[in-house]
């Protein structure tokens, strides 16, 4: 495949120049694919299997930077701008290079735009976007070096989201979910996960929902939905109902009360005159045939 400058007899920075500018093609491209692809042709001048030893310059290891932020790699993008820095911290780097067969300088060859350049995508790498799903699958890191899920993916054509009636929402590649269903309930068929114990450990509900969301955060597939009653809602609507339940007797039972209580009133009432046809008190003191008995002074002083 990287069969460039392999037939042509050329100086090592001839054919450093000439993989940079083939692999620099197809990162302009901006198409994941081609993306990938330029990280292969920045690998063969600047990584471990660099066959030009004899010529490095750190601008192939920032176009590789490059290349992973635009396939939402950050990690492993800072650490190739790292190794950039580290390379023009060792090395000097004098001059420029030009485009092959042409004196047209290669922008970046120059250290003070390339410095430029870096600065720029550091900062960038800083604030790297968030992705719109983490992935679950213990085992993702080895398939896709890294568990993010970004709509921008190379290939991406949505992830699973699955849920269970205890209110967990679990998200997956759409390849790491059919590699765990298989693994772990060794089922073929997404439906036949129906009501097998959530994904989380320690959470003892069942899978109910199997959807596919898209770039938008959409759902754009319900690979199956049950209609499981859930376990915490029904315990609630019991206590619910009990309270209420409760509510009604203690209602009941102070009405009862009330009614108790007056129909002791009513037999325990007093029949009250009205306020002109009282008796004053002190009449009804004297008895009524009896004459008032004077008192004389004698009365008293007898006394
Ligand atoms: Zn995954
Ligand atoms: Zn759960």
């Amino acid at each position: 495949m990287l069969s460039v400058g392999s037939q042509i007899s050329m100086t090592a920075p001839e054919k450093f120049v000439l993989y940079y500018v083939r692999g620099s093609a197809s990162l302009e491209t901006r198409l994941p694919g081609e993306i990938r692809s330029s990280i292969n042709y920045f690998n063969f001048i600047c990584g471990n299997e660099r066959p030009v030893a004899t010529f490095n310059h750190p601008m192939a290891l920032y176009a590789k930077a490059h290349a992973l932020y635009l396939l939402n790699n950050f990690t492993v993008s800072g650490e190739a701008l790292q190794q950039a820095n580290h390379v023009i911290n060792r090395s000097q780097f004098r001059g420029f290079l030009t485009y092959p067969g042409t004196d047209q300088v290669i922008p970046e060859s120059s250290l003070s735009k390339l410095s430029q350049l870096m600065k720029q995508l550091a900062s960038l790498l800083r604030h790297p976007p968030s992705p719109i799903a983490v992935c679950r699958y213990d085992d993702c890191y080895k398939e896709n070096k890294r568990k993010e899920i970004y709509s921008t993916d190379f290939n991406f054509e949505g992830f699973v989201q699955v849920s269970c009636h205890w209110k967990c929402v679990i998200c997956f590649h759409i390849k790491c979910w059919t590699k765990l269903r298989n693994e772990t309930y060794e089922k073929k068929r997404d439906k036949d996960v129906f009501t097998q114990p959530c994904v989380t450990d320690g959470c003892r509900g069942q899978i109910y929902k199997i959807s596919i969301i898209d770039e938008f955060e959409q759902i754009k597939k319900h690979k199956w939905e049950g209609n499981l009653i859930d376990e915490r809602v029904a315990k609630q609507h019991v206590k619910q109902s009990k309270n209420d339940r409760n509510f009604i007797k203690r209602r009941k039972s102070m009405k009862e009360a009330k009614e108790r209580k007056l129909k002791w009133r009513e037999s325990n009432r007093v029949e009250e005159l009205p306020e002109e046809n009282k008796e004053p008190e002190v009449l009804k003191e004297i008895p009524e045939n009896k004459p008032l008995k004077v008192i004389t002074e004698q009365d008293i002083l007898n006394a």
